[in-house]
């Protein structure tokens, strides 16, 4: 589907939250590399997709009516076979309908895992009196406790997104922290530009939350995405 069609579906459903699947999705045509998320509605089809995508693997619920997945006991990491997948696919239904007896349960999504990195986020939202804003951080406590985090005005070029990753207090850490392997800011860079464009030229998206992003010394990965429309 094109992004048009992903949109146009979520409002004809009347929903102003997009899947997980659908937010990478969208944000995969724009540029964005994002983590392989393929949608399961039965165990045998996870384990399936899981054999495709290849061990190890992450499953998640999909569920617009579930926007904090692990909350729910909805996010199990780190599968290495199908025995292990057909469990995380059980525990993770019935824990979601424990915790949201009323949500709306399409499945599970079933994405590779990825390798660890260092943790970013980064989103789009609206200033009452700017408009959209693109937003950098580091992931984890630095943006929870601290709020160490960068904004500027949608259009950004590439220079503002070079102040970006600059202005944080924790930008050391991107050099590498502890064993930590350096994150290629540049890719970052890129990333927010292209964030930027895409909330540019599509109307009608309020909120963008892509939480947490991992960067390598070559590349960085976007495991999480939830988008929010007017
Ligand atoms: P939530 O809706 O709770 O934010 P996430 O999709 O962010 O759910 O998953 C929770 C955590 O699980 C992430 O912060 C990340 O550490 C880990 N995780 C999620 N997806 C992946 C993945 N594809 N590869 C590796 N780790 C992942
Ligand atoms: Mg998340």
């Amino acid at each position: 589907m094109t992004t048009a069609q992903i949109l146009n579906k979520a409002r004809d459903e009347k929903r102003t939250v997009l899947t997980e699947i659908e937010a990478k999705q969208i944000l995969g045509k724009a540029g964005i590399n994002c983590t392989p998320t393929v949608l399961a509605d039965t165990k045998e089809q996870a384990i399936a997709i899981s054999e495709q995508i290849g061990y190890p693997v992450v499953l998640k619920v999909s569920s617009v009516d579930i926007t904090h997945k692990s909350d729910a006991g909805g996010v199990k990491v780190n599968l290495k076979n199908g025995e292990a997948v057909a469990r995380a696919y059980d525990e993770i239904i019935s824990s979601c309908r424990n915790y949201a007896p009323e949500a709306n349960i399409e499945g599970v999504a079933v994405q590779k895992m990825a390798r660890p990195g260092t943790e970013i986020i980064m989103g789009m939202i609206k200033d009452p009196s700017f408009g959209p804003v693109v937003m950098f951080g580091l992931g984890g406590v630095l943006v929870e406790v601290l709020k160490d985090v960068s904004f500027r005005i949608v259009p950004i070029e590439k220079a503002d997104a070079e102040d970006m990753t600059r202005e944080i207090q924790g930008r050391k850490l991107l050099e590498g922290y502890r064993g930590q392997e350096p994150a290629d800011v540049p890719c970052l860079q890129d990333m927010l530009v292209k964030l930027s464009d895409f909330v540019d030229r599509t109307p009608g998206i309020e909120e963008i939350d892509m939480n947490p992003v991992f960067a390598y010394s070559d590349g960085a990965v976007v495991v999480d995405a939830r988008i929010i429309l007017s």
